[in-house]
């Protein structure tokens, strides 16, 4: 048999070229977390299987068709297919409820579904996501709502509509079962078989089912709204008023149930139409009943999962900025072994003040270390031979407009690199972008 040791499908490589996209989206999720008083936790990739049969739900896709589970040695564990099951598992064990409520943690992690392969949809995927636990208050909803639309905000990334609704908690969902269970059961013969048996055990799913049939049954199915009880409805309106406090702009979608089974009242979704159907870059929600189904105590809480690569996709459709990669800041060309120490040395106090420095380490002649430095962008050179060593001065090259300043080989070279560095960067600085720097507008200077 042929061995096959390419990339398996729907797993991607993010390359060097790439890298600092994902920094830009991990930077600002993390610092959006930060403001909002939410601390980073990690959790382990793989969790006992048993952990997301009961917090995921033994009727959902996830469970059902897409989990990654091996049996190790007497023990059956499953790569986490989301991050709320970990991490709440991580909060009980290691008892961050007994503290200061509410908690707040944020992470950012791999994913695991055995899915049809698409763009947008992978089988190793990124999400950056959040859990709040210990307020059941309608504020926390706006609040965590409010902070993944920052997150959005600040990437720069437009056209992207929210939907809310509430999935109501178990009293109201009897009677919404039933009355789904009327609905569907008229036409149960044309239904998926998934759908079939999720009509005995768990109606709501079948309104997530992606089967075409499935979908265009359920277009007319009576909506959860018309069935939440006064607790419910009072949370759901409280919400709508703290988001447009927020100046939160929202769609109510009374079709949004959620792939997971464990929420309860406000779930919701930031989706764009930019990157074909698999436009849903953000979904979260209240999960009222999960801590204590895990064996914890009462506590309310919710969160919500952002699919990074689904956010790159948006991004780069847009046009969206990103941090710029880090480049080569200096490049020593070097003849001979002195002139290679030398370029040693100096590297490691450049180093030191944060600046990426290089020199030859294969060998090439001056002409082919040259071409390196260009290739690798280099923002200056400084050629060193027997004759600069022996002046003890160098000449500088800016290599966009050919600049040379000549500087002593001495420690002062740091300081005198620094100092011609700084100027070439504000000497690139536009008008507005230096008014920025300098607190004032073009105007004024
Ligand atoms: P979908 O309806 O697109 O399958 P989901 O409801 O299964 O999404 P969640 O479990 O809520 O998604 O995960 C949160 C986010 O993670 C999604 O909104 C999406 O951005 C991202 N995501 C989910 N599954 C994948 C996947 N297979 N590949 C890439 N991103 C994904
Ligand atoms: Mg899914």
């Amino acid at each position: 048999m042929a061995i096959n040791i390419k990339r398996p499908n729907g797993t991607e490589d993010v390359l060097p070229k790439d890298i600092h996209k994902w920094y830009t989206i991990e930077k600002i999720a993390r610092e959006t977390a930060e403001s909002y008083g939410f601390s980073e936790i990690r959790v382990p990739t793989f969790e006992n299987t048993d952990l997301f049969l009961r917090s995921v739900g033994e009727t959902t896709d996830v469970v059902q068709k897409e989990m990654y589970t091996v049996m190790a040695k007497e023990s059956k564990f499953t790569l986490r297919p989301e991050g709320t099951a970990g991490t709440i598992r991580s909060m009980l064990q290691n008892g961050l409820l007994n503290e200061a409520l509410p908690q707040r943690v944020f992470y950012i992690l791999s994913c695991f579904r055995h899915e049809r392969p698409q763009a947008g949809r992978l089988r190793e995927f990124h999400q950056f996501g959040l859990e709040m636990a210990g307020s059941a208050s309608p504020a926390a909803d706006a609040e965590v709502i409010s902070l993944a639309k920052k997150v959005l905000d600040r990437l720069g990334i437009k056209k992207i509509q929210l939907y809310i609704n509430s999935i109501g908690c178990p009293e109201c969902r009897a009677k919404y079962h039933e009355a789904l269970r009327a609905y569907f059961s008229a036409r149960e013969d044309e239904l998926c078989d998934t759908c079939k048996e999720r009509l005995v055990k768990n109606p709501m799913r079948l309104l997530d089912c992606k089967s075409e049939i499935c979908q265009e049954i359920g277009k007319d199915a009576p909506i959860i709204l018309d069935y939440l009880c006064e607790e419910c409805s009072d949370h759901f309106e409280k919400l709508k008023k703290y988001l447009t406090c927020f100046g939160i702009e929202y769609n109510i979608n009374p079709r949004i149930v959620r792939g997971l089974d464990y929420y309860t009242k406000t779930v919701f979704e930031f989706v764009t139409t930019e990157i074909g159907a698999q436009g849903t870059v953000c979904g979260g929600g209240r999960y009222d009943g999960l801590i204590e189904q895990l064996g914890g105590q009462k506590v309310p809480a919710l969160g919500f999962g952002m699919g990074i690569e689904r956010l790159l996709l948006v991004m780069e459709k847009q046009g969206c900025d990103f941090i710029q990669p880090k480049k080569c800041d200096i490049y020593f060309a070097t003849m001979g072994d002195a002139a290679l120490e030398k370029a040693m040395s100096l590297s490691q106090q450049l180093r030191e003040f944060g600046y990426c420095a290089e020199y030859d380490l294969i060998g090439r002649g001056l002409k082919a270390q040259m071409k390196y430095a260009n290739k690798k962008n280099a923002a200056f050179t400084v050629v060193i031979g027997d004759n600069e060593l022996e002046s003890g001065v160098v000449k500088l090259k800016e290599m966009t407009k050919g600049d040379e300043t000549e500087i002593a080989l001495n420690e002062k070279f740091v300081d005198n690199f620094d100092a011609v560095f700084v100027d070439k960067m504000f000497e690139q600085l536009d008008d507005v972008s230096a008014a920025k720097l300098f607190g004032q507008m073009p105007s004024e200077k």
